[in-house]
C-alpha cells in the first residue's frame, strides 16, 4: 500500500512546489465587467458624434479634446496618476511594488477619420482603462508599474507613437490636419508642447513592454469564428509610379495592327500583377489602384500611362521578391508590345514591424486560459504599436470587427468580443509582471 501510495504523494509534493510560487507571483485575473465596458464605449462616442451613428473625433477638433477630458475621468477613476506628454500623449500610471523596475506599457488610441465609427482605438484604449479599473477594485498590486496610454493623432500618421519612440520628422509638425490645426497648433491645443518632443521620448528598455488591444478591422477571425487574433506584426507597405510610354496617334486613321497603346500594356500590366501576388505562397498583397491615361481623349490611342503599385507584406525581403516578379512580367509585356515599361519607388515606404515573439507566446497562453480560441495573424491596417516595436517587445491582440467593416460607421464589435480582448489583455499583463518575459 505504502509503496503504491508513494508516487502520488511525490507528485503532490511536486506540483506543490511547482505551482504554489507561480500562484504567489500571478494572481487570478477577474473578469472584464462587460456592462462598464460598453457604458464606456457609448458615453465616448457621443464626442464627435455623427448622423450615421458613427464618429468625426477628428485629431485636435473640439469633439477630440472633449473625448480626452473623458478619457482622463476614467483614469483617475481607475485610479491611475494622469499626465499628458510633450506630444500630447495622455499617459495614466499606476506604481508597482518595486519602483526599480521598467513599465508594462499598454493603450492605443481615441481619434478617428472623419466619418468614423465607435471601435477603432476605443477598444484598446477603454479595455486598457479597464484592466487598472478591475486591479484598483480588487486590489490587486503589480510589481511592476503599469501605465495606460490615449496617443496623440493615430490616425493623422501615428503621431503620438512616433514622437514617443523619437522618430517624428521636424516637418510633420507643419502638416495640417482634419481639424483646420497644424499637428504643431494641435499638440499645444491638448496640453502638449510641441517645442520639447524630445521630453515625451521613452528609451528602449524603459518599458518592460508594451501591448495594444485592438479591432480587427478585417473579416478573418468573423469569418472563422475565432475569438482572439495574436498579431505576428504590421506589414510594411511599398509604393511605386509606374510609367508605360506608348505613342499617342490617330485613333481612326491608325490601324489596329500599327499602335504602340500604353493603356493596353498597363491593363495587361494589372492582370499580371493580380497574377503574381496570387500565384506566389504566402499572404503578400499587391494592388494597381490609381491609373490616369494620356492625353486622355476618346479619339486618341493613349501615349502615356502614369498608374500605381502598392506591395504589402510581413517580410521586407518578401516585398521585394514580389516586386521583382511583376518587374519581369512588366519587361515582357513591354517587349511584346514595344511600350517602355518604369519604375519609381516612392519615399513612403513602411518597413514591416513583426511583434516579439515571447509577447506573441504570452498573448497566446492568455487567450488558452481565458478559454478562448486564437490565431496567429498578420495587421494589414497600421497601429501605434508598429512604432513601439522600435523600443520595446510589443503585442498586439485583436478582436472581432463584424464584416470586417472599419472606418465606418458600421464599425462594429460585440460586447462580449470587447470582454475576451480585456480579458486576453490582463492575463498577458499579469503574466508579463509575473516573470514570463525575464
Ligand atoms: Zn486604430
Amino acid at each position: 500500500m505504502w509503496v503504491d501510495k508513494l508516487p502520488s504523494l511525490l507528485l503532490a509534493c511536486l506540483s506543490a512546489l511547482v505551482t504554489l510560487p507561480s500562484l504567489a507571483r500571478e494572481p487570478e485575473a477577474p473578469a472584464a465587467n462587460t456592462e462598464r465596458l460598453q457604458q464606456h464605449i457609448s458615453e465616448l462616442a457621443k464626442y464627435g458624434a455623427n448622423p450615421e451613428g458613427g464618429v468625426s473625433r477628428v485629431a485636435f477638433s473640439p469633439a477630440d479634446i472633449a473625448g480626452r477630458e473623458y478619457i482622463k475621468t476614467l483614469m483617475r477613476d481607475a485610479g491611475l496618476v494622469v499626465r499628458v506628454d510633450t506630444a500630447g500623449n495622455i499617459i495614466g500610471r499606476r506604481d508597482g511594488s518595486d519602483p526599480k523596475l521598467p513599465a508594462i506599457m499598454t493603450g492605443s488610441h481615441t481619434d478617428s477619420v472623419p466619418g468614423g465609427g465607435n471601435y477603432d482605438g476605443d477598444v484598446g484604449v477603454l479595455g486598457a482603462i479597464e484592466v487598472a479599473q478591475l486591479l484598483h477594485e480588487r486590489g490587486i498590486r503589480l510589481r511592476r508599474p503599469l501605465e495606460i496610454v490615449s496617443f496623440t493623432d493615430e490616425e493623422g500618421g501615428l503621431i503620438g507613437s512616433l514622437a514617443m519612440t523619437g522618430r517624428l520628422q521636424a516637418g510633420a509638425l507643419e502638416v495640417v490636419t482634419h481639424s483646420g490645426k497644424t499637428i504643431r497648433d494641435g499638440i499645444r491645443a491638448v496640453g502638449g508642447d510641441p517645442e520639447r518632443l524630445e521630453a515625451a521620448r521613452r528609451n528602449p528598455g524603459e518599458l518592460k513592454a508594451f501591448v495594444e488591444l485592438h479591432i480587427e478591422q478585417g473579416a478573418v477571425l468573423d469569418e472563422s469564428g475565432i475569438d482572439i487574433g495574436v498579431v505576428e506584426g504590421i506589414v510594411g507597405i511599398h509604393w511605386w509610379d509606374v510609367t508605360v510610354d506608348g505613342v499617342a496617334n490617330h485613333a481612326g486613321t491608325t490601324p489596329m495592327n500599327r499602335r504602340h497603346d500604353a493603356l493596353l500594356s498597363a491593363a495587361e500590366f494589372a492582370l499580371a500583377v493580380n497574377r503574381v501576388a496570387t500565384a506566389l505562397p504566402g499572404r503578400q498583397v499587391a494592388t494597381v489602384g490609381k491609373i490616369r491615361a494620356e492625353p486622355g481623349a476618346p479619339n486618341v490611342i493613349p501615349g502615356r500611362v502614369v498608374m500605381s503599385l502598392e506591395v504589402r507584406d510581413l517580410a521586407s525581403e518578401k516585398i521585394q521578391q514580389v516586386f521583382e516578379a511583376i518587374r519581369a512580367e512588366a519587361e515582357k509585356i513591354a517587349t511584346a508590345r514595344q511600350t517602355p515599361i518604369s519604375f519609381k519607388e516612392l519615399d513612403v515606404a513602411s518597413e514591416p514591424a513583426p511583434t516579439d515573439e515571447r509577447m506573441r507566446r504570452v498573448i497566446a497562453a492568455a487567450a488558452t486560459s481565458a478559454g478562448l480560441t486564437h490565431r496567429l495573424m498578420p495587421s494589414g491596417a497600421g497601429h501605434d504599436a508598429q512604432d513601439m516595436t522600435h523600443i520595446a517587445p510589443t503585442g498586439m491582440i485583436f478582436v472581432p470587427s463584424v464584416g470586417g467593416v472599419s472606418h465606418s460607421p458600421k464599425e462594429y464589435t460585440a460586447p462580449e468580443d470587447i470582454a475576451n480582448g480585456v480579458n486576453v489583455l490582463l492575463r498577458t499583463v499579469l503574466a508579463i509582471d509575473g516573470g514570463k518575459l525575464d
